[in-house]
């Protein structure tokens, strides 16, 4: 697995409706399927096959025992691997509910509440307040629902089925080492049916390498203690090369006559091109910035900096990563979108994006797997495509560059 997947590796299942943003999937495709069958002996063989693995990596027979004796599979898990989403949710409407008024509310309350612990976190690591509060929120609602299944039984089952390869096994391993850490107690253990856990939804590896203990009592406690949880968070996005002081991004106005096949510039270039924020502020003095629209050139348009790709190594989706970025702005009392999004031009369903990245494919462009889902790799095919041909270079994966692959 590549290591942008290192978190809410399973989000692109469950976060069906950002699958057309989500660039995961075109990684990792090939191995999303059950190599064997799930049954009670098969599962008891995986137990003894895993046993020499796990101790080799310093995991007790104490621990392999507490942990593991009562476990079966769960075929519940395997039935949700197979789940895939026929429709998909416009982003706009995704942005909706990220930012709903419930959770702005909910979340405007929770900056509150933790504010001296949001201060001390901001103060160690440099990672803004809004952007922690943003994956808090897109997470698990504020902590509102972190997921009910046994990790380590959700963990086992995917692993013996042999779902994606090795990966499932050494998340197992890693679960089985926080517990023998005595983070967590094997009852409390628990999360989403892919093995993310807590407050922000770390799988065991994420845990192994970002998770802190912000409250200094001994336990790395991501699943009930808020600042060890949302410093972890942080320590996550600060290790993945967070810039403090950089915003995500912000919305932009393009002028007439923009040059569309202008990509990443400094901001003072982008400002000479005749863009300008939509809030009306100044363009930042230094740094630089790509240009990014979501629904196509005729919807909002945005400048995003190296900071909204450190968002997406938590979960490699533009939608989820605009989301996050939204919803912590909002909270600290940004405006919502300005420009309107092309609600009336219907999107395009999943068959007709893998047409879409088959034409592609045909025409000599890499797009990894044609599997519907629409990545870096197929949005960048798309750009040079249109550009090939005099529509204007958006990446947006619609019905016009559809249309205009067909007649070719
Ligand atoms: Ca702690």
């Amino acid at each position: 697995m590549p290591r942008i997947i290192l978190f809410c590796v399973a989000l692109a299942f469950l976060l069906c409706n950002c699958g057309q943003y989500s660039g995961v999937a075109e990684a990792k495709a090939k191995t999303d399927t059950a190599k064997h069958a799930l049954g009670e002996p098969s599962f008891r063989a995986f137990l003894d096959r895993l046993w020499p693995v796990a101790r080799a990596r310093g995991v007790t027979r104490e621990t392999f025992l507490v942990a593991m004796s009562n476990v079966t599979p769960d075929q519940d898990v395997v039935d949700l691997t197979k789940k895939q989403s026929e429709f998909v949710k416009p982003i706009w409407e995704y942005l909706a509910s990220a930012t709903s008024s419930n959770r702005l509310e909910r979340g405007s309350k929770m900056a509150g509440v933790n504010q001296s612990t949001l201060d001390a976190i901001e103060q160690r690591y440099g990672v803004e307040r809004s952007v922690i509060l943003g994956v808090w929120g897109m997470e698990t609602n504020f902590g509102g629902y972190t997921g009910g299944k046994d990790i380590l039984r959700s963990l086992a089952t995917l692993a013996s089925v042999g779902y994606r390869g090795t990966y499932f096994r050494d998340e197992l391993i890693g679960a089985l080492l926080i517990l023998q850490q005595r983070h967590v107690a094997r009852a409390d253990f628990k999360g989403s049916w892919a093995g993310a856990m807590g407050q922000t939804q770390f799988m065991p590896s994420s845990f192994q390498r970002f998770a802190v203990d912000f409250d200094g009592d001994g336990k790395k406690d991501i699943w009930t203690n808020v600042p060890d949880a949302l410093a972890s968070t942080a320590n996550y996005l600060k290790q993945n090369g967070w810039q403090a002081g950089l915003p995500w991004g912000f919305e932009v106005t393009i002028p007439h006559g923009f040059d569309y096949r202008l990509r990443r510039l400094a901001f003072g270039e982008w400002a000479s091109q005749g863009v300008r924020r939509a809030d009306g502020q100044g363009m930042l003095g230094s740094g630089e910035a790509s240009l990014f629209f979501p629904a196509g050139a005729d919807g909002p348009a945005f400048l995003v900096t190296s900071n909204f790709d450190v968002i997406k190594r938590y979960n490699n989706s533009d939608a989820y990563a605009l989301g996050v970025a939204m919803l912590g702005d909002r909270i600290y009392g940004a405006g919502p979108v300005r420009a309107s999004w092309p609600v009336n031009d219907p999107i395009l369903g999943l068959q007709q994006r893998v047409e879409l990245q088959e034409s592609l494919t045909r025409l000599g462009y890499d797009v990894g797997e044609a599997n519907g889902r629409i990545g870096s790799l197929t949005r960048a095919a798309i750009r040079d495509f249109q550009e090939k041909r005099g529509l204007r270079p958006d990446g947006y994966a619609g019905r016009r560059v559809l249309e205009a692959l067909r007649v070719r």
